[in-house]
């Protein structure tokens, strides 16, 4: 009966918080998990031993659209926290899904996970729907130290950002493959991955100042006006990103400590956080966009019509609350 609604909530920013188990690490030093899931949407600090001073200073209980347990599924996640926005790109909706967090609090196991979940739904979706003709277009980028980089070219040369008055910013030489199935998406997949540990030689440092973006740009047009009718082709993009940790934003940091530490902190996310805030507050004004090559490539994905999920992954321990708080800090402002 009706419509087929694709991408079902409209809320325009989803935000949700996932936390991880425990790991190794953490274990073996007898940290201690601080942090529960109360219900779907509201996650506590819960160390007893906390201090007035402590407590008056912080909130204790936060809010969001969604929180997930540390036994939560990659696929659970999915689900509730990032399908709607990532597959409303099938009706002409511009998208994004952001993993942030700090590193090692699970940003890549998420997307990675979230962005295969996500391709495998949309050729569901297609197959059900023969009326329409689907193009499916595959690139991938990094951005480190506000260069960009192709990750489906062996070619490391950084890319210039253009800008074209119809289509907004474009990332010139950007390699893009129309995508044949299903094992041409996980082959890609793994050529990024591969690329992205590229001639580097700490790649967790790498992988803490870098943000990776995998696009999926989808054209659609129904078969009866195809060749005739342009205005029946849809064309829109969904980003699947994976931000450098957000200990790079250390926004906790003092002006003078800011100063110092200055070539750690990290532009694109900084700027990122600022057009979140921003668009989030909805209140129109200057959204400084073209700030960082980040948020200038994610333009049209970003504000307007377009819709953005974030999902934010943190450590449950005790040595981690500092930057845990930072994390729900940037997720409180993103609602
Ligand atoms: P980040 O990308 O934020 O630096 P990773 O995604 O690489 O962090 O996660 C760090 C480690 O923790 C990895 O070994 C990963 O497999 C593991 N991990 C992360 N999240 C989870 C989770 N929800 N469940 C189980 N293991 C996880
Ligand atoms: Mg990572």
């Amino acid at each position: 009966s009706g419509e087929e609604v694709i991408g079902g909530n409209d809320e325009r920013i989803f935000v949700s918080v996932r936390l991880r188990p425990l790991n190794e690490k953490e274990i073996l030093r007898n940290d201690v998990p601080d942090w529960e899931c109360i219900n779907d949407k509201t996650i506590v600090y819960k160390n007893v031993g906390l201090s007035a001073s402590d407590r008056s200073m912080y909130p204790t209980a936060y809010t969001f659209d969604r929180v997930f347990r540390s036994d939560c599924s990659t696929r659970e996640v999915y689900e509730k926290g990032a399908k709607d926005v990532a597959i409303s790109v099938l009706g002409g909706i511009n998208s994004s899904v952001f993993a942030y967090g700090q590193t090692s609090s699970g940003k890549t196991y998420t997307m990675t996970g979230v962005t295969e979940y996500a391709i495998a739904d949309m050729y569901e979706y297609i197959n059900k729907h023969p009326e329409r003709e689907f193009v499916f277009k595959f690139s991938a980028m990094e951005i480190y130290n506000e260069s960009v980089r192709d990750l489906l070219s062996a070619d490391s040369t950084p890319l210039r950002l253009l800008d074209d008055p119809e289509r907004g910013t474009i990332v010139e030489k950007l390699t893009e493959e129309v995508l044949r199935d299903w094992n041409h998406v996980i082959q890609l997949l793994s050529v990024c991955e591969a690329q992205r540990q590229i001639g580097e030689t700490s790649l967790n440092e790498m992988s803490s100042r870098s943000h990776q973006i995998i696009r999926l740009t989808i054209e659609s047009s129904s078969r009866e006006f195809v060749g005739r009718d342009n205005a029946s082709t849809l064309v829109a993009a969904v980003n699947f990103v994976d931000l450098a940790g957000s200990e790079r934003a250390s926004q906790s940091l003092s002006a003078g400590a800011r100063l110092k530490e200055g070539c750690h902190i990290n532009r694109s996310l900084l700027t990122l956080g600022t057009v979140i805030r921003k668009l989030s507050k909805g209140r129109g004004g200057h959204i400084p966009y073209r700030d960082s090559k980040l948020t200038r490539i994610l333009q049209t994905s970003l504000g307007g019509n377009a819709r953005t999920a974030i999902i934010c992954t943190m450590s449950p321990a005790r040595s981690h609350v500092e930057q845990s708080r930072n994390t729900l800090l940037f997720a409180s402002c993103a609602k």
